[in-house]
């Protein structure tokens, strides 16, 4: 089983990419935005707590995405292999993903990091708003709450997957064709 990470800020591209990459390398593709966004929709008990923190720009508990992590790799035994979009977001969710994969014989085979400047985040974002209508993309206090959470919690883990020598980074400021042209040569 192949296990790849699609790391980036928010904003970096790692949406767009992953539906490509998916489909061009036969993979599963979870995404924990998206998980997370559906359990708000349906109004559960975890929607509702995360909706609060999404909506403030603030992360959700590491226990809450790496059980949504867990369930989905349990429940999907029999695919080629995974690309995680969204997670880890901190250091201990990396951990906790290095040891469940760990205890299978498995590891990260790959973390693809899209690159990209805060200043184009915040374009992005703001267009992003426009299209998709998701309130964490309106406001841009909680825009910038997100890019600072990002810098403080989760741009350590570039630190330590460079360390375990599977890291690998991508501008993100080309075009989306570009960009998927230097993520296929980093899999083929
Ligand atoms: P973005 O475009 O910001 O990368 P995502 O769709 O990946 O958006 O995630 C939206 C929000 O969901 C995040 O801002 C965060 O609040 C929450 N979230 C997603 N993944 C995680 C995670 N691994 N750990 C904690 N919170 C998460």
């Amino acid at each position: 089983m192949k296990y790849y990470i699609l790391f980036g800020p928010p904003g970096a591209g790692k949406g767009t990419q992953a539906k490509f990459i998916v489909e061009k390398f036969n993979l599963m593709h979870i995404s924990t935005g998206d998980l997370l966004r559906k359990e708000m929709a349906a109004g559960t008990p975890l929607g509702l707590q995360a909706k609060q923190l999404i909506e403030g720009g603030n992360l959700v508990p590491d226990e809450v995405v790496v059980g949504m992590i867990k369930s989905t790799f349990a429940s999907n035994k029999d695919v080629n292999g995974f690309l995680l979009d969204g997670f880890p977001r901190t250091i201990a969710q990396a951990e906790k993903l290095d040891q469940m994969l760990g205890e299978q014989g498995e590891k990260v085979d790959k973390v693809i990091s899209l690159a990209i400047k805060d200043e184009t985040i915040f374009k992005r974002i703001a267009n992003r708003a426009l299209i998709e209508g998701r309130k964490d993309d309106a406001d841009p206090a909680t825009i910038q709450n997100r890019i600072d959470t990002y810098h403080q919690k989760t741009e350590p883990l570039i630190g330590y997957y460079k360390e375990k020598g599977n890291y690998c980074e991508i501008p993100g400021e080309q075009t989306i064709e570009e960009v998927f042209s230097c993520i296929c040569k980093e899999l083929e």
